[in-house]
């Protein structure tokens, strides 16, 4: 028998602001998913939209990661992958598949709710052509148009996951009107480049997991595996929303040591009793998604932080 390839897992948040504890939470398991494993773990730092990221978010993410006790077999700065992305794009327009979307802000509300909260575009574009120079001188955002019909997809941790993307999502935007490159593109892109066979996230991303099937099918990209976890949440007017900003690292390390906010992570999530201090290398002997648990996590930060779960 062959011997089963390393796995290789990865870390990818938006460097749009400060990681909060969420944002720990998340990078801890994905981890621990490939460590665990004994495989290697890639962080892509996600920071091709230049109007919300900032390179000193990138740096102190770095930084935060490795001062809670994680370690990277390499790092991605997704900016750098500019030729992979637009190479994708060659693709998708050789095949026909890129549409110039016209629609105004207006034409896209309303219709269909998508999975995800927002609007399901109704794929009112489609038919329309590229520019004639080609879809690097577009100036409306483009479109790729999925193939209608079901992908059918379950989690690993048994989450359903089967939609039909391009009716209850719709054709995703991969170059916005300002040029950026979109993340249903890039992500798997740049999974596919790292080689990265497991995907570990929130649960919040769990509706784009189709859109990014398809997005892969389209451009000859094998699935990785895919799971998604609890999120942290914040009670507010009764109503749980994920925690952003709210308990900003910089806070969280004037008030812990990192073997400390490791401990209580690990004890928020399940994976510990007593959430005692502790580094991410000693969770990884008796990691087991069995013990994470699945419910989200009310969390609150008053200068210290609680977990109600
Ligand atoms: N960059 C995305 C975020 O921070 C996550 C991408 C992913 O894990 O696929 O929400
Ligand atoms: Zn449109």
């Amino acid at each position: 028998m062959e011997p089963s390839p390393r796995p290789v897992g990865r870390f990818a948040p938006s460097t749009t602001g400060e990681a909060h504890p969420g944002t720990l939470v998340a990078a801890l398991l994905a981890w621990l998913d490939a460590r665990a494993a004994g495989g290697r773990v890639v962080l892509r730092l996600e920071n091709l939209d230049h109007t919300r990221c900032r390179p000193a978010w990138a740096t102190q993410m770095i930084d935060d990661l490795a001062w809670l006790g994680l370690d990277w077999d390499a790092i991605v700065d997704q900016e750098a992958r500019r030729a992979d992305h637009e190479a994708a794009l060659d693709v998708l327009a050789a095949a026909d598949r890129l549409y110039r979307c016209t629609c105004s802000r207006r034409d896209r509300s309303g219709g269909r709710r998508a999975p995800d909260g927002g609007w399901a575009y109704a794929n009112t574009c489609r038919g329309r052509t590229l520019p004639a120079a080609g879809w690097r001188t577009a100036t409306e955002p483009l479109r790729v148009r999925l193939d209608d019909g079901p992908i059918a997809l379950v989690d690993e941790g048994g989450l359903e996951l089967t939609q039909d993307p391009a009716l209850e999502m719709g054709d995703p935007i991969v170059v916005r009107r300002d040029g950026v490159l979109a993340y249903q593109l890039v992500v798997v892109v740049d999974d596919d480049a790292a080689g990265v066979t497991r995907v570990v996230r929130g649960r919040d991303i769990a509706p784009s997991t189709a859109t990014q099937v398809a997005m892969q099918q389209l451009l000859g990209l094998p699935t990785p595996v895919y799971r998604h976890h609890l999120l942290l949440v914040a009670p507010r007017g009764g109503k749980l929303a994920k925690l952003h900003g709210s308990a900003p690292a910089s806070e969280l390390r004037a008030r812990y040591r990192g073997d400390e906010l490791c401990g209580l992570l690990a004890g928020a999530v399940g994976l510990t009793e007593d959430a005692a201090p502790l580094r991410p290398a000693d969770l990884v002997r008796d990691f087991s998604w069995s013990r994470v648990i699945t419910r989200d996590v009310v969390t609150t930060w008053a200068g210290s932080l609680t977990f109600d779960s």
